[in-house]
């Protein structure tokens, strides 16, 4: 058992439990530490919108890298199992 890495995960846990969703772009920010929004404040509405499109498509990025990392996983398996019968028989 790791402990510090336990700790570590509470303290991230704690951290993104204070941040609250911005009203405007939609990403988290600490209304304590920051008054306004680190991620959009400085941005007028097409900075906004090109935020919000960025924000999408890495989103879409990161589907399609699960989809990649289950079909890796379901290739093992299969070889696994190949393996398995051949050495069964
Ligand atoms: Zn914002």
């Amino acid at each position: 058992m790791n402990i510090g890495g336990i700790v570590a995960r509470a303290a991230l846990l704690k951290e993104q439990m204070k941040k609250r969703p911005c009203k405007r772009c939609g990403l988290l920010y600490d209304p304590t530490k920051d008054k306004r929004c680190p991620h959009c404040d400085h941005l007028d509405q097409k900075g906004l919108e090109a935020l919000i499109e960025k924000r999408k498509r890495e989103h879409q990025g990161n589907k399609q890298l699960g989809k990649v990392f289950f079909f890796v996983a379901l290739v093992i398996f299969m070889l696994m199992l190949i393996l398995w019968l051949s050495q069964s028989i």
